[in-house]
Protein backbone atom coordinates (compact mmCIF):
# COMPACT_ATOMS: atom_id res chain seq x y z
CA UNK A 1 0.00 0.00 0.00
CA UNK A 2 0.94 3.78 -0.47
CA UNK A 3 1.29 6.54 1.48
CA UNK A 4 -1.58 7.92 0.27
CA UNK A 5 -3.77 4.88 0.48
CA UNK A 6 -2.74 4.24 4.44
CA UNK A 7 -2.96 7.90 5.27
CA UNK A 8 -6.63 7.79 3.68
CA UNK A 9 -7.64 4.52 5.24
CA UNK A 10 -6.23 5.90 9.16
CA UNK A 11 -8.13 9.28 8.31
CA UNK A 12 -10.97 7.37 8.44
CA UNK A 13 -11.11 6.13 11.40
CA UNK A 14 -9.83 9.21 13.40
CA UNK A 15 -12.90 11.11 14.82
CA UNK A 16 -12.63 14.85 13.62
CA UNK A 17 -11.64 15.86 17.18
CA UNK A 18 -8.26 14.10 16.69
CA UNK A 19 -4.92 15.10 15.47
CA UNK A 20 -2.93 13.06 13.78
CA UNK A 21 0.78 13.30 13.95
CA UNK A 22 2.14 11.95 11.41
CA UNK A 23 5.91 9.87 12.95
CA UNK A 24 8.43 10.06 10.29
CA UNK A 25 11.34 9.30 12.16
CA UNK A 26 13.93 7.40 9.88
CA UNK A 27 11.71 7.75 7.06
CA UNK A 28 12.93 9.46 3.17
CA UNK A 29 11.63 13.24 2.62
CA UNK A 30 9.75 11.53 -0.50
CA UNK A 31 7.35 10.08 1.42
CA UNK A 32 6.67 13.25 3.74
CA UNK A 33 6.16 15.10 1.00
CA UNK A 34 3.50 12.17 -0.54
CA UNK A 35 2.05 13.21 2.90
CA UNK A 36 2.15 16.09 2.53
CA UNK A 37 0.83 16.43 -1.29
CA UNK A 38 -2.16 14.30 0.46
CA UNK A 39 -2.58 17.57 3.34
CA UNK A 40 -1.05 16.12 5.92
CA UNK A 41 0.96 18.99 7.79
CA UNK A 42 1.94 17.97 11.56
CA UNK A 43 4.86 15.38 11.34
CA UNK A 44 6.84 13.86 14.17
CA UNK A 45 10.08 13.21 14.68
CA UNK A 46 12.51 11.44 17.31
CA UNK A 47 16.00 12.77 16.68
CA UNK A 48 17.34 15.99 17.08
CA UNK A 49 19.82 15.97 14.02
CA UNK A 50 17.53 14.13 11.61
CA UNK A 51 14.30 16.57 12.55
CA UNK A 52 16.49 19.84 11.87
CA UNK A 53 18.05 18.43 8.36
CA UNK A 54 14.16 17.56 7.64
CA UNK A 55 13.09 20.99 8.69
CA UNK A 56 15.73 22.86 6.74
CA UNK A 57 14.67 21.39 2.85
CA UNK A 58 11.32 20.29 3.53
CA UNK A 59 8.27 22.88 3.23
CA UNK A 60 8.12 26.14 5.81
CA UNK A 61 4.13 25.07 6.60
CA UNK A 62 5.10 21.64 8.41
CA UNK A 63 4.14 21.90 12.19
CA UNK A 64 7.23 19.72 13.15
CA UNK A 65 6.62 17.97 17.09
CA UNK A 66 9.39 16.21 18.51
CA UNK A 67 8.13 13.17 20.05
CA UNK A 68 11.63 11.18 21.70
CA UNK A 69 13.80 11.53 24.57
CA UNK A 70 14.98 14.76 24.24
CA UNK A 71 18.42 15.61 26.14
CA UNK A 72 18.90 19.13 27.86
CA UNK A 73 22.18 19.66 25.58
CA UNK A 74 19.89 19.49 22.63
CA UNK A 75 16.89 21.71 23.28
CA UNK A 76 18.83 24.63 20.90
CA UNK A 77 19.02 23.14 17.99
CA UNK A 78 14.97 22.79 17.51
CA UNK A 79 13.88 25.76 19.68
CA UNK A 80 13.47 28.05 16.53
CA UNK A 81 10.94 26.23 14.84
CA UNK A 82 9.51 23.62 17.21
CA UNK A 83 5.61 23.30 17.43
CA UNK A 84 5.07 20.69 20.06
CA UNK A 85 7.48 18.96 22.50
CA UNK A 86 5.68 15.27 23.81
CA UNK A 87 8.21 13.91 25.83
CA UNK A 88 8.61 16.43 28.58
CA UNK A 89 9.76 14.23 31.93
CA UNK A 90 11.71 16.34 33.72
CA UNK A 91 11.91 20.15 35.34
CA UNK A 92 15.30 20.19 34.37
CA UNK A 93 14.27 20.06 30.45
CA UNK A 94 11.28 22.47 30.61
CA UNK A 95 13.59 25.06 32.38
CA UNK A 96 15.95 24.43 29.25
CA UNK A 97 13.23 24.55 27.01
CA UNK A 98 11.67 27.82 28.43
CA UNK A 99 15.19 29.25 27.87
CA UNK A 100 15.77 28.25 24.68
CA UNK A 101 12.55 29.79 23.64
CA UNK A 102 12.77 33.08 25.89
CA UNK A 103 15.94 33.56 23.35
CA UNK A 104 13.98 32.85 20.32
CA UNK A 105 11.44 35.23 21.62
CA UNK A 106 8.65 32.78 21.18
CA UNK A 107 6.42 30.19 23.32
CA UNK A 108 6.72 26.47 23.21
CA UNK A 109 4.27 24.06 23.69
CA UNK A 110 5.16 20.78 25.59
CA UNK A 111 3.54 18.12 26.68
CA UNK A 112 4.17 16.16 30.16
CA UNK A 113 5.43 12.47 29.42
CA UNK A 114 3.84 10.07 32.00
CA UNK A 115 5.33 6.85 32.34
CA UNK A 116 2.25 4.38 32.58
CA UNK A 117 3.67 1.29 30.78
CA UNK A 118 5.02 -1.19 32.76
CA UNK A 119 8.22 -1.69 30.87
CA UNK A 120 10.87 -0.06 32.81
CA UNK A 121 12.96 1.09 29.76
CA UNK A 122 10.29 3.85 28.90
CA UNK A 123 10.47 7.05 29.93
CA UNK A 124 8.34 9.62 31.83
CA UNK A 125 7.03 10.87 34.99
CA UNK A 126 4.93 9.08 37.82
CA UNK A 127 1.83 11.16 39.47
CA UNK A 128 4.25 12.88 41.92
CA UNK A 129 6.83 13.84 40.28
CA UNK A 130 4.08 15.40 38.14
CA UNK A 131 2.35 17.52 40.83
CA UNK A 132 5.44 18.61 41.90
CA UNK A 133 6.29 20.03 38.99
CA UNK A 134 3.13 21.47 38.27
CA UNK A 135 2.44 22.89 41.93
CA UNK A 136 6.09 24.45 42.07
CA UNK A 137 6.85 27.98 42.45
CA UNK A 138 9.49 27.98 40.02
CA UNK A 139 7.23 26.64 37.10
CA UNK A 140 5.19 30.28 37.38
CA UNK A 141 8.08 32.32 36.24
CA UNK A 142 8.78 29.89 32.95
CA UNK A 143 6.77 32.74 30.59
CA UNK A 144 7.94 31.03 27.42
CA UNK A 145 6.42 27.40 28.03
CA UNK A 146 2.64 26.39 27.67
CA UNK A 147 1.97 23.09 29.29
CA UNK A 148 -0.90 21.93 26.70
CA UNK A 149 -1.40 18.21 28.11
CA UNK A 150 0.16 15.04 28.82
CA UNK A 151 1.45 12.43 26.21
CA UNK A 152 2.04 8.71 27.50
CA UNK A 153 3.15 5.26 25.79
CA UNK A 154 1.25 1.60 26.63
CA UNK A 155 3.04 -0.96 27.12
CA UNK A 156 4.03 -3.02 24.43
CA UNK A 157 1.82 -6.66 24.73
CA UNK A 158 -0.83 -8.19 22.84
CA UNK A 159 -2.94 -7.86 25.99
CA UNK A 160 -5.88 -5.44 25.13
CA UNK A 161 -6.93 -5.03 28.39
CA UNK A 162 -3.67 -4.25 30.29
CA UNK A 163 -3.11 -1.81 27.05
CA UNK A 164 -6.58 -0.17 27.89
CA UNK A 165 -6.14 0.13 31.58
CA UNK A 166 -2.64 2.33 30.87
CA UNK A 167 -4.71 4.78 29.02
CA UNK A 168 -7.84 4.95 31.25
CA UNK A 169 -5.16 5.58 33.79
CA UNK A 170 -3.58 8.48 31.53
CA UNK A 171 -7.24 9.69 30.52
CA UNK A 172 -8.22 10.45 34.39
CA UNK A 173 -5.10 12.11 35.19
CA UNK A 174 -5.87 14.58 32.03
CA UNK A 175 -9.50 15.37 33.09
CA UNK A 176 -8.18 16.01 36.32
CA UNK A 177 -5.61 18.42 35.56
CA UNK A 178 -8.16 20.20 32.64
CA UNK A 179 -10.66 20.83 35.27
CA UNK A 180 -8.22 22.54 38.19
CA UNK A 181 -5.01 23.32 36.44
CA UNK A 182 -4.42 26.58 34.80
CA UNK A 183 -2.13 29.19 34.83
CA UNK A 184 -0.55 31.75 32.16
CA UNK A 185 1.74 28.74 31.11
CA UNK A 186 -0.58 26.01 32.13
CA UNK A 187 -3.35 25.09 28.91
CA UNK A 188 -3.99 21.44 29.35
CA UNK A 189 -6.11 20.57 26.00
CA UNK A 190 -4.17 17.63 24.62
CA UNK A 191 -3.97 14.05 25.24
CA UNK A 192 -1.39 12.27 23.22
CA UNK A 193 -2.13 8.55 23.06
CA UNK A 194 -1.87 5.44 20.95
CA UNK A 195 0.34 4.46 18.07
CA UNK A 196 0.09 2.17 14.90
CA UNK A 197 -0.65 -0.58 17.21
CA UNK A 198 -3.18 0.66 19.73
CA UNK A 199 -4.87 4.31 18.36
CA UNK A 200 -8.37 2.63 18.30
CA UNK A 201 -8.01 1.82 21.83
CA UNK A 202 -6.47 4.97 22.82
CA UNK A 203 -8.85 7.39 20.96
CA UNK A 204 -12.03 4.70 22.66
CA UNK A 205 -10.23 5.83 25.97
CA UNK A 206 -10.23 9.87 25.46
CA UNK A 207 -6.89 10.88 23.28
CA UNK A 208 -7.25 13.23 20.98
CA UNK A 209 -3.72 12.85 19.38
CA UNK A 210 -2.24 9.76 18.09
CA UNK A 211 0.91 9.37 16.87
CA UNK A 212 1.13 7.19 13.75
CA UNK A 213 4.03 5.80 11.97
CA UNK A 214 4.82 2.43 10.23
CA UNK A 215 0.78 2.00 9.39
CA UNK A 216 1.11 5.44 7.28
CA UNK A 217 5.25 5.03 6.31
CA UNK A 218 5.79 1.13 6.17
CA UNK A 219 8.32 -0.29 8.61
CA UNK A 220 11.44 1.65 9.50
CA UNK A 221 14.95 0.67 8.15
CA UNK A 222 17.39 1.39 11.22
CA UNK A 223 20.68 2.02 9.61
CA UNK A 224 23.81 3.80 10.90
C1 LIG B 1 8.07 5.76 16.80
C2 LIG B 1 7.06 6.33 17.69
C3 LIG B 1 5.69 6.35 17.34
C4 LIG B 1 5.16 5.69 16.09
O1 LIG B 1 5.19 4.31 16.20
P1 LIG B 1 4.42 3.36 15.14
O2 LIG B 1 4.26 2.09 15.87
O3 LIG B 1 5.32 3.25 13.97
O4 LIG B 1 3.14 4.00 14.81
C5 LIG B 1 4.81 6.98 18.19
N1 LIG B 1 5.22 7.56 19.34
C6 LIG B 1 6.51 7.55 19.72
C7 LIG B 1 6.90 8.21 20.99
C8 LIG B 1 7.47 6.93 18.92
O5 LIG B 1 8.75 6.90 19.33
Amino acid sequence: MSVTENLKTIKNLLPENVTLVAVSKTQSNEKIMEAYQCGQRVFGENYVQELVDKANVLPKDIEWHFIGHLQSNKVKYIAPFIALIHGVDSFKLLKEINKQAQKNNRTINCLLQIHIAKEETKFGLDENELFEILNSDELKNLSNINICGLMGMASNTDNIHEVKEEFIYLNQLFQKLKNKYTANNINVTTLSMGMSNDFQIAIECGSNMVRIGSSIFGARIYSN
